[in-house]
């Protein structure tokens, strides 16, 4: 009845009706703190898992992860437009050291 898949390398039922049945068991046998609360259908592999956590917390879950997500794409632009700064900084410095370098020695004094 339960089987390893071959993607997820998780504990999976072919139907829900299986692993509904499987947290039955868990919940009436099993010692461990967390246990198994509902299964859902992989995107993955088609196959159903089983998990601890309530509808309501993938859903917290998940919204948290978009906000962890735009976050990361703020902070890459951020990083991105403080490269380029650094570079155009680079830059300026480059030429004032050329201007400053050029106001010392002009090129018709130099040998
Ligand atoms: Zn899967």
């Amino acid at each position: 009845m339960e089987q390893v898949s071959l993607s997820c390398k998780k504990v999976s039922f072919a139907t829900e009706k299986d692993a509904e049945f499987y947290i039955k068991k868990l919940k009436a046998t099993s010692k461990r703190d967390v246990v198994p609360m509902r299964s859902y259908l992989c995107e993955v592999c088609f196959r159903w898992h089983l998990t601890h956590l309530q509808a309501i917390d993938v859903l917290a879950f998940q919204k948290e992860h978009e906000k962890m997500k735009e976050k990361i794409v703020g902070f890459e632009k951020r990083v991105s437009e403080l490269v380029f700064k650094c570079e155009d900084r680079g830059q300026t410095i480059k030429m004032l050291n050329d201007a400053i370098r050029e106001f010392r020695m002009p090129k018709q004094r130099r040998k």
